[in-house]
């Protein structure tokens, strides 16, 4: 067993960061700020090899595995935390799902664009009343003779969706968990409605996307009924990628404020000198090792497939609450200028608390892990 990165790795996180020094650092802080998708960051990074880099060369990525993604999603968060966002819509989202079962031509019609950096895919799998009983989703998709679906339902909290080419949604094809599938829907398609736009803590937009007789061609359908367990799988390496950014978030705002304790004097010592806050800094640093072995653990083993669930799920669940928890003290040890929006630390912090709902809610990975110390599922259903 070898904890370092090979030297091909190192190379790579090496590249990543003189182009992230370059193109990233200036303007991280406006950045962070603005609403909109940084679309400049997207096609720079497209040029640069950055997305799709797990994706198979024949459909236009890199090749490479899940690692490689991992240590250019952190390598861009060191410099400029909101730019990560771009490398996990890339490579870690619907993207990889949509590569790896999405059929010729619907990669020719959407993989290419969103390689380039020109588009952005969205996840449609949360609706009002689904949340974390995702498999309770009613979105339904009708045979409408033999040409295709008429998709009906309703979707929340859909990343990107205000701006998004296409949604991957999760529809229901019949009963059960076994009638879930999936199927892109166009933005533009007729019937595609956008509720009122709303904004989360972190500053993101999402608005509710309304699906009223979509049609949808039976070229378009990813995942017909019996796809929900594959498509949980794909869904893993987004997991990944939030893993990956929460961590990285909490390191960054951490180095804001170990550097701030360095220069900053009270009391005529500098903060670094204060036993209470070098025990904060112990606990930070032994968070972020931890949790990062656990990253690397998930993303190592998983090498050009998809990562394991339970390994994704323990990752994902840990470093969710240390990198909220990192950020946080960072900013307590930053006081009044943590707490402003003049650095990125207050940024980071609000950023984490979002990935602790996000793609599966710290308390639901927990529930999955206990399912794997106990070999056996508990229903979350009354009377079961
Ligand atoms: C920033 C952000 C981005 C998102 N992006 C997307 C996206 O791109 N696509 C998409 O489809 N969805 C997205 N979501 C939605 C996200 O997946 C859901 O918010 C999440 O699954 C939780 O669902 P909910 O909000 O309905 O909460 P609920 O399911 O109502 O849960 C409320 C609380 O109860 C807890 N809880 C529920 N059931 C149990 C149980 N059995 N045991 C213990 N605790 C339980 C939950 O952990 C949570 O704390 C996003 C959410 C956020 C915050």
């Amino acid at each position: 067993m070898d904890f370092r990165f090979t030297p091909e790795q190192e190379a790579f996180r090496d590249s990543v960061r003189r182009f992230a020094e370059k193109h990233l650092a200036p303007g991280a802080l406006a950045r962070a700020h603005a609403a909109e998708y940084p679309w400049d960051v997207s096609r720079l990074m497209a040029k640069h090899g950055l997305l799709g880099i797990t994706i198979a060369e024949a459909d236009g990525g890199q090749g490479g595995a899940l690692m490689d993604a991992v240590i250019a999603i952190e390598t861009v968060a060191s410099v400029c935390p909101r730019s990560a966002d771009v490398v996990q819509a890339g490579n870690f989202g619907p993207i990889r799902v949509l590569a790896e079962y999405g059929t010729p031509p619907q990669k020719e019609r959407y993989l290419k664009r969103l390689l380039a950096g020109e588009g952005v895919i969205s996840v449609g799998m949360t609706e009002p009343e689904a949340g974390s009983a995702v498999t309770d989703l009613a979105t339904t998709a009708t045979a409408d003779g033999d040409d295709g679906y008429r998709i009906n339902g309703a979707k929340v909290f859909t990343t990107h969706a205000p701006y998004a080419d296409v949604i991957l949604a999760y529809v229901r094809f019949g009963p059960g968990v076994s009638g879930i599938g999936s199927v892109l829907i166009d933005t533009k398609s007729p019937g595609v409605r956008f509720g009122q736009r709303s904004t989360f803590m972190s500053g993101e937009e999402w608005a509710q996307i309304y699906f009223e007789d979509v049609r949808v061609p039976p070229g378009m359908v990813v995942l017909k009924e019996g796809g929900f367990k594959r498509q949980i799988a794909g869904f893993n390496v987004e997991r990944i990628g939030n893993t990956s950014r929460s961590l990285a978030l909490g390191r960054y705002a951490y180095e804001r404020a170990r550097e701030w304790a360095m220069q900053r004097k009270q009391f005529g010592r500098l903060l670094c000198e204060f036993q209470g806050l070098q025990w904060k800094f112990a606990d930070m640093k032994m968070k972020l090792d931890a949790g990062q072995l656990l990253l690397y653990r998930a993303a190592a083993n998983a090498d050009r497939g998809f990562p394991s669930a339970e390994e994704t799920a323990i990752a994902k669940a840990y470093c969710n609450q240390a990198g909220f928890d990192v950020a946080n003290e960072a900013l307590q040890v930053m006081g009044g200028l943590g707490y402003s929006q003049e650095a990125l630390v207050e940024y980071c912090v609000r950023r984490c608390r979002g990935w602790m709902i996000a793609g599966g809610s710290i308390e639901i990975l927990k529930n999955r892990i206990a399912e794997a110390v106990f070999e056996r599922t508990f229903s979350q259903r009354p009377g079961a």
